[in-house]
């Protein structure tokens, strides 16, 4: 894989995303797609990829929006506008849920007890994702993770020694639960600087601020770090990606998962981290 051609740029990206999409088989005739839009330029690119290729290609597939509004104040008002105006710009349907709405706090009030903020705020946005996702009738659930996340959430789990999340790794994540939407990654192989170039040269309106609790995670550590690397040895993402391509499926097994016994919600334990969680967040408030 190589860095796409900026004089060809637009085209080569879709190519890209399209080879993707067929190779891995990611959609299927007739399916419902919902794209987890937060107004960043990399849900935002999704949306448009996919909403183009409805409209273009054999593929007979229809898609909507959702957007979740976690709750923090100053940063996710402005991408929320983003998610609103693209969504609307394209026709598609949009469905907007809040984290204050539907599980009772914000992660501005999460964030008093943890640590990193990123942790609680991840488990409930892919929660309400799935939950909507799944009330709304989809067959797939498309996110914005591009090359850079992949390779960053790989390089997490191992640091962590957390095989159990070695499955989650690739551009498709099979269905394991009736009630869990299978995941895709259409930006799998793109590169996040190239995903900032398509915004960039096509004038689209994202939200390209960085949110305020980021800079504490260990995956923003890690970013820093990749971006350093890649920069004194260009390629090196890709190269790593190849890697774990090609020799992930050692590492992938089967994954149970159950139903929550509070919420009935697919979960890897009898209670799910978004009612453990919560509840922890709901004592201490
Ligand atoms: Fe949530 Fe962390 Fe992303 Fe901020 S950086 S939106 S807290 S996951």
């Amino acid at each position: 894989m190589k860095p796409l051609d900026s004089h060809n740029f637009n085209p080569e990206l879709e190519k890209r995303v399209k080879n993707t999409i067929n190779d891995y088989e990611l959609i299927n005739d007739g399916d419902k797609v919902a794209v987890a839009l937060s107004g960043g330029k990399d849900s935002v690119l999704t949306l448009y990829i996919l909403d183009k290729l409805c409209r273009e290609s054999d593929l007979n597939f229809e898609i909507l929006a959702i957007a979740i509004d976690e709750g923090i104040k100053g940063y996710r008002e402005d991408g929320i506008k983003s998610a609103r105006n693209n969504a609307s710009q394209l026709g598609v349907d949009y469905y907007e849920l809040s984290l204050e709405d539907e599980l009772g706090f914000t992660i501005d009030q999460a964030s008093n007890f943890y640590k990193t903020s990123c942790v609680p705020c991840g488990v409930f946005r892919r929660y309400l994702l799935n939950r909507t996702a799944h009330k709304l009738g989809s067959d797939k659930l498309a996110t914005g993770h591009n090359l850079d996340d992949e390779v960053q959430s790989f390089l997490m789990s191992f640091a962590r020694a957390d095989i159990r999340r070695f499955p989650k790794f690739g551009p498709k994540l099979e269905r394991i639960h009736p009630k869990m939407v299978p995941r895709i990654k259409p930006l799998w192989n793109i590169l996040e600087k190239e995903v900032g170039m398509w915004a960039i040269l096509n004038k689209v309106d994202v939200h390209l601020a960085k949110c305020p609790y980021a800079h504490k995670s260990f995956r923003s550590r890690l970013k820093n770090y990749l971006n350093n690397l890649e920069e004194d040895k260009p390629g090196t993402k890709m190269k790593m990606l190849e890697f774990f391509q090609k020799n992930l499926q050692v590492a992938k097994k089967e994954v149970k998962l159950y139903e929550c016994q509070i919420c009935g919600e697919p979960s890897s334990a009898v209670i799910c981290k978004a009612c453990e969680i919560g509840d922890i967040i709901k004592k201490k408030y």
